[in-house]
């Protein structure tokens, strides 16, 4: 059989279904699922992702040839339903051509409306409407889309004009208003001649007057989209494949724009910031397509409750509310009550808060689109846990709808309560996107991405954003606009990236140009501190610290259902008792890797520290060690008590010494002083730590095995620490730790001296403690003698940042040079130092953890590396079967929830 390409749907049939997303693209398949369950959606059809797939291998032509009689057949199917002919001058049937991938991408694909008009249908339509204002009101809309997005003349970058917004603007001008709404027919035709003289000036050609050309012109222009730079920045930012491709959607028009018994708008189910259960939404009255979205005019709410919550915020009164801005509940009263009743049934079919789009043609409401809404953390916890409670979906759903890397957003810090109580805000706008944010204004862009790069926090601010200023967003702290809504693309694509913004701020008056902005008559130039609160909309002068969130309810529920599924334990990375008390308090079950050399840095321990190291003989390293050893214990103290009762693992000194010694000539002289010997003395001995290749040089147990009285103190700190806690009723369990074995001896010589330093201290207090002695697996040689090394290692600990480097060959300190330009170039598909290398690092895991269990089933196995808080990497540990993940504290919760979807996948 010849293969399908065109899925047709309309009147309460359709060829495809929710779970044909692959296929038909999220939108694509539910406009089809919607049409199934009797929600009223315009008839149309779906040309398939494969075919984006065959045109970008086999190209334009052969695509048009072979889908020509699918299309043909599946538009008499529409003109059928809708009563009128694609194509024709007195009836004509009016089609939107949109994208669809699999999942959506907003803002990367751009949609046609009104499409298969020309000189004579608009006339017809004008006709036949009774209506001529909203005939070349459409006429003017479809000219400029087609234009920006098939002809190729939408603005590339700032510096560009788009030539229809400045014919809109001149017009308008002439005219002295400010809405497109007051413009009357006459204006509007003025509009189409020069929108149609500027296609000619800049493409040479006449505007297609053929409704089949203009098809055909935009289904292609859809696949080409695909292959457009900032589809392929998300695509990359997302990790979604090329392959995926995206469908096409062509479908009759129903019209926002007939006057004022029309309107069109856009609507969530719950509330996509906070997560409550109120429906909510967006809409303007005789208006078109993405008009609610684009700040057109000012949005007013669907609901009398959010309109008066709106109205507010922005600081307008009741009576001008309602005058000027009233509800759809208020405007259109009986649509408002059938859109609740739809979004209603929507949302018990698909049992997911939804994200819609509606149009309300004379009076009659129409559905174009539905889809799971973006988010943010917060919403995605407390959606999923109402929806639990609520009987919508079970436990295990509740886990996999929620995104591990999105619980980030919740565990950041806020606003410090005290001194944010003593700020007064400059001005208020809408809480786009909670949490808190403070950096330095920029106005562009790319100056947020170069400041960022830098190292400074940025907020970037606009008069309102679009798709161009995505990287710009990603690497701002927050974002300020001065114009657009609730579901403005600032708002959204803040949302989904987790990151606070206010919107529609009151007073903003931004000047690109001059590189500064107006607020409330204060200006701030580029460079000046603000601080926005996402959560409110209150945006602050100056620089408000931040502290630590709070973690509510749904987010303890959440992590209670996830440990009841989970296989591995979560530990943490910790070197400081804060550190530890932290990822305690997100849940962690011990410390999977407590690094010493960093408590060595600090400044009662250094100058003993640098003693050790310059010392001539084994006498004088002794001496400084004897010095260290209460120190160090003190430090093993405070970390032990914080996780009283679960285990911690001490790793013994790793980095190379000269990292230690002071470089500088002022240092080497003050620690002749201390240590009494010439400064030269001194000098020559740190030149004699120098390596040409420190990180494969003189560290980890090559230290200890070179230097035994190193570990002997460090044994010695541990035990004795442990031992005088179990005295105040606290409970140590010190899991000892060899860094860098790669020969199972080096391993042996560290373990037989740890055993003994271990068994003095014992006799010496007469009392012991539980305890473990194992290595670390960061050397591709101990992954591949895992077994030898095994029968004498209580447990492994994959250190996957150096079994990383080691295992490529990579540098870590210096892969920044080549890294990006593999990861552009396809070479590799991710930062193998962020996210396991299953194919062959993790292979190197998989292999210790199967050959060490075979000598020794009992052998505990976890993972210290970055990659341990990284949820793909997470999921690899638990199916090689690894015990535990340990990871930085504000990741605990991260792996907990992903350990756990792993487990039920
Ligand atoms: P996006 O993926 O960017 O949301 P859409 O294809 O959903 O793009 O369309 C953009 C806008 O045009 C939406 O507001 C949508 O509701 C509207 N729209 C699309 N097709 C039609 C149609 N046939 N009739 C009326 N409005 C439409
Ligand atoms: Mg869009
Ligand atoms: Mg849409």
């Amino acid at each position: 059989m010849e293969k399908k390409r065109v899925y047709t749907f309309g009147n309460g049939m359709a060829e495809g279904r929710a779970d044909m997303k692959n296929l038909l693209g999220g939108k694509g398949a539910n406009l089809a699922e919607m049409n199934l369950i009797g929600v009223p959606v315009p008839p149309g059809f779906t040309i398939t992702t494969e075919v984006c797939t065959e045109y970008n291998l086999l190209g334009r032509d052969y695509v048009v040839e072979v889908l020509k009689p699918e299309v043909e057949k599946a538009m008499e199917n529409i003109e059928k339903l809708m009563g009128a002919k694609f194509g024709d001058r007195e009836n004509p049937c009016l089609v939107s051509v949109r994208s669809g991938a699999r999942v959506s991408m907003p803002g990367m694909m751009d949609t046609v409306l009104n499409l298969g008009l020309n000189d004579d249908a608009v006339e017809g339509i004008a006709r036949k409407s009774g209506n001529e204002r909203f005939a070349w009101d459409s006429y003017r809309r479809f000219i400029q889309m087609y234009g920006d997005v098939v002809l190729g003349m939408k603005p590339q970058s700032k510096e560009d004009i788009d030539p229809f917004e400045e014919i809109m603007e001149e017009v308008k001008h002439a005219k002295g208003v400010e809405l497109d709404t007051d413009l009357d027919v006459a204006d509007l035709k003025e509009l189409v001649k020069r929108f149609k003289m500027a296609v000619k000036e800049r493409t040479g050609k006449d505007f297609p007057e053929s409704a089949w050309d203009q098809l055909w012109g935009a289904v292609c222009a859809v696949f080409d989209s695909w292959m457009n730079e900032r589809a392929i920045l998300y695509r990359k930012m997302n990790n979604f494949p090329e392959e995926w491709g995206t469908a096409v959607n062509v479908q009759a028009m129903v019209y926002g724009n007939m006057g004022v018994t029309s309107a069109t708008g856009v609507a969530f189910t719950r509330d996509a910031a906070t997560g409550e259960d109120i429906f909510n939404g967006e809409y303007l009255i005789n208006a078109q397509g993405e008009d609610v979205v684009a700040g057109v005019r000012t949005p007013q709410q669907i609901t009398l409750e959010g309109s008066r919550r709106w109205a507010k915020l922005q600081g307008i009164s009741e009576e001008e509310r309602a005058a000027k801005y009233p509800s759809l509940e208020e405007s259109m009263p009986e649509c408002a009550q059938e859109l609740i009743k739809t979004q209603q049934k929507l949302e018990d079919y698909f049992k997911d808060m939804q994200d819609l789009e509606f149009t309300i043609q004379d009076g009659k409401l129409w559905l174009l689109q539905t889809r799971s809404g973006k988010r943010t953390g917060a919403a995605m916890i407390k959606i999923a846990i109402d929806m639990l409670h609520q009987g919508y979906i079970d436990e295990k759903t509740v886990l996999k709808r929620c995104d591990p890397e999105k619980l980030d957003e919740l565990l950041h810090p806020v606003f410090d309560k005290k001194i944010l109580a003593a700020s007064k805000p400059i001005t208020n706008g809408l809480p786009a996107s909670p949490g808190a944010a403070t950096g330095q204004v920029v106005f562009h862009a790319d100056e947020a991405e170069a400041w960022a790069k830098d190292g400074k926090k940025v907020i970037l601010c606009r008069i309102e954003t679009s798709p161009e200023d995505l990287r710009g967003m990603a690497t701002a702290q927050g974002i300020l606009t001065a114009r657009g809504g609730m579901t403005s693309h600032a708002a959204v694509v803040a949302r989904g990236m987790g990151k606070c913004c206010v919107s529609a701020a009151n007073g903003v008056v931004i000047n690109y140009k001059e590189r500064k902005m107006t607020i409330n008559g204060k200006v701030f130039n580029e460079g000046d501190w603000i601080s926005l609160n996402g959560t409110t909309g209150n945006v602050y002068e100056g620089n408000i610290p931040t502290q630590d969130a709070e973690l509510g309810p749904d987010f303890l529920e959440l992590m209670k259902i996830a440990d009841k599924y989970t296989r591995m334990s979560v530990r943490t990375n910790a070197d400081t008792p804060h550190d530890a008390q932290v990822a305690r308090n997100f849940g962690a079950t011990g410390i999977g890797l407590c690094r010493t050399e960093h408590m060595f840095f600090e400044e009662d321990k250094i100058i003993p520290m640098r003693e050790m190291i310059l010392a001539k003989d084994e006498e004088g390293r002794r001496k400084a060690l004897e010095k260290l050893l209460p120190l160090q214990k003190k430090d093993f103290k405070g970390i032990f008590a914080a996780m009283d009762g679960f285990p911690v693992t001490v790793r013994l000194l790793d980095p190379p010494l000269h990292e230690f010694v002071p470089h500088d000539e002022k240092g080497q002289m003050e620690m002749a002083k201390v240590m009494n010997i010439s400064y030269n003395d001194i000098h020559e001995r740190v030149e004699s730590l120098m390596e040409a290749n420190p990180m494969l040089g003189l560290r980890g147990c090559r230290l200890g095995n070179l230097y035994p009285e190193i570990t002997e103190m460090q044994t010695r700190a541990i035990i004795e620490a442990a031992l005088e806690l179990k005295k105040e009723g606290i409970t140590a369990i010190p899991e000892i730790m060899v860094p860098l074995t790669g020969i199972v001896y080096e391993f042996k010589a560290q373990k037989e001296i740890i055993e003994k330093t271990i068994q003095q201290v014992f006799s010496e207090h007469s009392d012991s403690i539980e305890y473990k002695i194992g290595t670390m697996i960061e050397i591709p040689r101990a992954a591949l003698t895992a077994h030898k090394i095994a029968k004498e290692a209580d447990f492994f600990s994959f250190g996957t940042n150096d079994l990383t480097q080691m295992t490529f060959g990579y540098s870590r300190d210096d892969v920044a040079k080549f890294l990006p330009l593999y990861i552009d170039k396809g070479i590799l598909k991710q930062d193998p130092f962020a996210v396991l290398d299953q194919n062959g690092v993790g292979q190197l895991v998989n292999m210790a953890v199967q050959s060490g269990r075979a000598v020794k089933p009992i052998l505990k196995c976890g993972i210290c590396g970055e990659h341990g808080g990284e949820p793909s990497s997470v999921k690899f540990c638990h199916h090689v079967g690894l015990n535990y993940v340990s990871c930085s504290p504000f990741r605990v919760p991260i792996a907990r929830l992903a350990a756990a979807q792993a487990a039920i996948e």
